[in-house]
């Protein structure tokens, strides 16, 4: 099977709250593989050691990576084997949204992470991609844009899990001498001196790093917000597109907050759209039983 990226994909424009920007659409590489981690992916598609029978990841029971990978390695004919530290039980006996599809696309699925290990003819992927290679993709990214857009100043955004896809767009535009490009991110996992900490792990060289904005208010990963729910109905409502519901509230609360700072924006449109259903869910219960609650 082939996997096919339709690349160049397209820079739209948009407003929200009358906040004009750019939207990069790589929620739309393809079908069922896209967003960042196709691009994170991208360099194993043509760099795969010759001997590798199955690709072994590791994260959580929900993870947009895990899909991805689960599809990529499908495609490429290989095994793939799971890692997440719970499995909660209902979870196990009735999955649904990206792991039923990371299922169905042949995943095994394993719990507890000290189970993980892995054999000679198995290649193991970091949590959410996290690695050198991703760079080779998202580098990728830095070259559209810059082929797509003029030459004039723009504030990239997107909103960081591990950090990866924020960190090497922000090397890619400066090795690539746009430094008309500058990268912003705020961190959806854990707090602004925990994602430092990862960027330095991937890259020591702090000139590397993009600027981290915090929101105001604290969230914690893969919890309900209310204002998240919201914010991503009027963004889907104004702009007809569909964004993620787990890390672009964030970004998109982050950029209201500090819209002074964005007279050019581009927004990256991450993908992780097919894990809104078991989002929409969890939402649907958790706004029923706020009923009659003021906001
Ligand atoms: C994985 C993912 C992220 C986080 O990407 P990192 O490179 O880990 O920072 C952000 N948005 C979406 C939609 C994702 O799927």
């Amino acid at each position: 099977m082939e996997l096919n990226f339709n690349t160049p994909t397209p820079i739209e424009k948009y407003s929200f709250k009358n906040f004009q920007f750019l939207l990069k659409r790589d929620d739309l590489i393809s079908m069922d593989f896209s967003g960042n981690k196709a691009r994170k992916i991208h360099w194993y598609l043509h760099n795969l050691p010759k001997d590798i029978d199955t690709i072994v990841s590791f994260g959580s029971v929900q993870s947009n990576a895990m899909y991805s990978l689960s599809v990529f390695a499908k495609k490429m004919g290989l095994k793939f084997r799971y890692y997440a530290n719970h499995i909660p039980a209902l979870l196990r006996k009735n999955p649904q949204g990206n792991l039923l599809n990371a299922l169905n696309n042949g995943m095994k699925l394993v719990e507890g992470y000290e189970n993980i290990k892995t054999s000679k003819n198995e290649l193991l992927i970091n949590e959410g991609i996290a690695n050198k290679e991703a760079y080779y993709g998202i580098k990728f990214l830095a070259k559209e844009l810059t082929e797509q857009l003029e030459n004039k100043e723009y504030q990239v955004f997107l909103p960081s899990g591990t950090g990866t896809t924020a960190l090497y767009l922000n090397r890619a535009f400066m090795e690539l001498g746009a430094e008309n490009f500058k990268v912003y991110t705020t961190p959806c996992v854990g707090s602004s001196s925990y994602l430092k900490e990862q960027f330095t792990a991937l890259e020591e060289n702090q000139k590397f790093h993009p600027s981290v904005i915090e929101s105001k208010k604290k969230y914690h990963f893969g919890k309900l917000y209310l204002e998240f729910y919201q914010i991503w109905l009027e963004l889907q409502k104004e702009t007809k597109v569909e964004f993620d519901l787990l890390y672009d509230p964030k970004g998109w609360i982050v950029l209201l907050e500090s819209r002074e700072l964005f007279n050019n924006l581009i927004y990256i449109h991450q993908g992780g759209t097919l894990g809104n259903v078991t989002m929409l869910k969890r939402y649907a219960h958790f706004l029923k039983n706020r009923e009659g609650k003021t906001f």
